[in-house]
Formats: C-alpha cells, structure tokens, sequence
C-alpha cells in the first residue's frame, strides 16, 4: 500500500471530514455512494471496476466499505484519483453487544454493522484487530464446512477457492456460491432462505446458525474507528434483525431502535446510515429525524455487491427501491 499517498491525498482534518459526511445526504440524488464491497470481500468487481461504475453513474463522494479489511483500498484510492471522484477510506465492521451486558438494552444477542470512514488504515491496532477478525472468521468456516461434510453436501477448497474473490476472504456468501455451484440451487442467496431440511435454507437450521464466528464487541469496534481518526456510523439499522423479533411495527422498531442508539453513543457513534437501498422512504425519513434529534450524522450508501442486485441495487442509486421484504435481515457473512 502507498500509504503515505493515501493519507496525504485522503487523511482528512476530522471537522472537514465531517462536514462531508454531513452533506451527504443532502446532495443531489446519484453524487454519493458511502457503501459498496468489492471482490476484497464479498463482492463481484474490483476497486478499479466499481470506481468507473461510479463514475458513469454520477457518483462524485464514494467509500468502498469491504467486510473486515482495508485491502482493497489502495487500488480504490488510484482509480479515484484517476476518474477524479472524491474517496474518503472506507470500512464495513461486524460487531455485537452480548445478551449479559449489563448496558445491553434487550438482554438479548444483538449483532450489527459499524462503516468506519475516513480514518487512517495504517492505524496498528485496527490493522491488528482486523487481522483477528480474519481468524475468527477463518475458525468459524472450518467448523461450517465440517458440518457441511458430514450433512452429505462437502464442498472442497478448490471448490470454494472458484466461487471468491481476489483476496483470502471467505464468508458465507461465498460458501452459498459454492454450494449452489455444485448443488444445483438457484441462486446462492437460497441457501439463506426459509427452508426446512433442505440444502436451500440450510443456513437457516439452528445447527448451523449455532456456528458463529468471535466477532468485535460493539464497543471495541466503534473505539478502533475513532482512534484510528475515522467517524463511526451505524449501518442499515433497519436490517438489525434483533430490533424486529416478535410482533413489531415500525413505530416499536424506531423505539427500540432509539434505545440501542443510546448505548452505542456512549460508546462513541456518530451518525446512522438513513437513506440506503432497502431502506422503505417511510423507514429512511423517520431515521432522517431520528437522526437530526440524537445529533448522529445522516449517511447514505446502496451497499451494492454484485449485478444480481440489478436493477434495484445499483451505484448511487440509494433511496425508494426496497427489496428485502419487511423481514429484511442482514446475512451474516
Ligand atoms: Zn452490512
Ligand atoms: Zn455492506
């Protein structure tokens, strides 16, 4: 990585970073994009090909937000350079709050995603705590895989090497593709669907919902962030599935939602992603002023991964094209 080129060209002061973040939301619909992966973790293209993809789709503000890692961030930093579109580092980092916290609200399990932005990725302990993440989840595919071999539906390391990216990341989208390839699903996002005693929704049997990886305490996570100079946000809000267990509606999620926020303010969040693309517009405009209330910085991003999602979930295309049915929870990878 060409490190000192990033932070001279991207490190920026944290009140100008925040100002930027802050108008995010606000600009033009298309000019903004603060959440996309590339094939560094679980998605299809790579840096150069999503920057170019912004580019013709009007982006101006961009952050590619890989799962637990920075790897693709030098070579999104020299196409954005390139194509003269604005980059500010990026980084999407999965963490819980654990059922006996005594600051957990809910008493219950509750996992989530933190996008980090701006901050400097050479930063040794979120480097470090990156490279733990990649062994937990590393452990957590060991025993998934095992499980998978010994149920009668075994895939092999060449087989899942074929379905994932450039890099060494492997996560459960990835396993999904490699099961569908050799299984005949589909589409690999069956294997996360509602499905009893079959190889679709297998990662929906509570075995295999058993196997989980360590992840980052909440707390810790929105801690890196910020000491590495960077802004925490909290992704997708409406896809945390522990805000819509039990007989919910939008006005119980919203309050339960409040309350997780108090906590993880404390801890140091700063802003809440509101218009994102499977956001409802009544979702995104109550988050929109729920934000402005807890003086959390709005963001917006699509989250897009792959051409599957077309046309709904597209670069710069953010608000107004919800897709994930009312129950929409985020895969865990
Ligand atoms: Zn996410
Ligand atoms: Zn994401």
């Amino acid at each position: 990585m060409n490190e000192e080129l990033f932070l001279k060209e991207n490190l920026l002061p944290q009140d100008e970073l925040i100002e930027l973040l802050r108008s995010s939301c606000h600009r033009q619909a298309g000019e903004v994009d603060l959440h996309v992966h590339s094939a560094y973790s679980d998605g299809e293209f790579e840096p150069a090909c999503l920057i170019h993809m912004a580019k013709q789709n009007g982006v101006r503000l961009f952050a590619l937000t890989d799962h637990d890692g920075l790897k693709g961030l030098p070579e999104a930093m020299e196409s954005a350079a390139a194509e003269k579109i604005k980059l500010i580092s990026g980084v999407e980092l999965s963490a819980d709050l654990k059922a006996e916290q005594p600051d957990n609200p809910f008493g219950k399990y509750i996992s989530i995603h933190l996008l980090g932005y701006g901050f400097d990725p050479a930063d040794q302990p979120l480097v470090e705590a990156i490279a733990q993440m990649k062994l937990w989840r590393e452990d957590r595919n060991r025993r998934l895989l095992q499980y998978l071999e010994e149920t009668g539906i075994g895939i092999t390391k060449e087989e899942l090497a074929a379905v994932s990216g450039i890099s060494d990341y492997v996560g459960k989208p990835n396993i999904a593709r490699a099961l569908a390839a050799k299984y005949g699903l589909k589409n690999w996002k069956d294997a996360f669907a509602e499905r009893a005693g079959e190889t679709p929704g297998i990662f929906k049997r509570p075995e295999v919902k058993a196997i989980r990886r360590k992840k980052l305490p909440a707390e810790k996570a929105i801690k890196l962030i910020l000491g590495a100079g960077g802004v925490p946000v909290l992704a997708h809000p409406y896809k945390i599935g522990a805000l819509k267990e039990g007989a919910w509606r939008l006005e119980s999620f919203l309050e339960r939602l409040e309350r997780l926020l108090e906590v993880l303010k404390k801890y140091g969040l700063m802003g809440m992603e509101c218009r994102y693309s499977e956001h409802p517009d009544e979702v995104a405009e109550a988050l929109l002023e729920m934000a402005e209330r807890l003086d959390l910085i709005a963001t917006c991003g699509s989250d897009f991964h792959d051409l599957e999602a077309l046309p709904l979930k597209k670069i710069g295309k953010i608000s107004g094209c919800f897709i994930a049915g009312e129950n929409g929870e985020v895969y865990d990878d």
